[in-house]
């Protein structure tokens, strides 16, 4: 049996769920952070490790302001490439330091064996949109244009708290939250754990590759 994993939320809800990768970092989450605040929105952080842990001040910040934290492994590695104890240390770390069920692998990269050992532990988080922003070739309105043409209700859409896309993050970002909130949309936090999630939820199947 495949694992299941997550890919986008109830299609019958006008919701988004924004998601952040790999911050915490004060160039660019306390920024996020305020966007999200001036229009009343709630995301989920995927934390890499050791930034959080370098950070304590911004992961209590996300959690004080009501918005969801999960995992991206302590220093970002790709399951595909990695040893399996080795990414099953680097994952657990992460997940324990901050005490979460949801999970989202880097780079969405997963063998087979990590898929079915994680998804028994925790929630595996993927996404339907994507905007694009740690695509340096990509400009930021085509960011926001990734995600204002593919996101629907329930869709799980990936920008990223970093450095690097940090010049396509600040101008599609705000656009993003603009246009959505005008077609009526709501961006709420994933729930925290695979026990909280509601049956509502649709764990669906990875798309075929071709
Ligand atoms: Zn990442």
């Amino acid at each position: 049996m495949y694992p299941k994993l997550l890919w986008h939320g109830d299609r019958d809800r006008k919701v988004v769920y924004l998601t952040f990768d790999d911050g915490p970092v004060p160039e660019a989450t306390p920024w996020v952070l305020d966007r999200l605040a001036s229009h009343g929105a709630q995301a989920t952080f995927f934390c890499v490790g050791s930034n959080a842990d370098a950070y304590p001040e911004l992961v209590e910040r996300i959690r004080a302001e009501g918005h969801g934290i999960g995992g991206h492994t302590w220093d970002h590695r790709n399951g595909r490439k990695e040893q399996d104890r080795a990414y099953f240390r680097s994952v657990i770390s992460c997940q324990n330091a901050l005490a979460t069920h949801l999970f989202r692998p880097p780079y969405g990269r997963l063998n087979r064996h990590q898929m079915h050992l994680l998804s028994r532990r925790y929630c595996i988080v993927m996404w339907d949109v994507l905007s694009g922003d740690f695509d340096a070739r990509c400009s930021p309105d085509r960011c926001a244009r990734n995600v204002l043409f593919h996101a629907r209700n329930g869709s799980i859409v990936v920008f990223h708290d970093s450095v690097k896309a940090w010049p396509r993050l600040r101008e599609a970002l705000p656009r993003v939250l603009t246009d959505l909130q005008e077609q009526g949309y709501s961006f709420e936090a994933l729930p925290g754990s695979t026990t909280d999630l509601p049956d509502s939820f649709q764990a669906s199947m990875p798309p075929t590759r071709s």
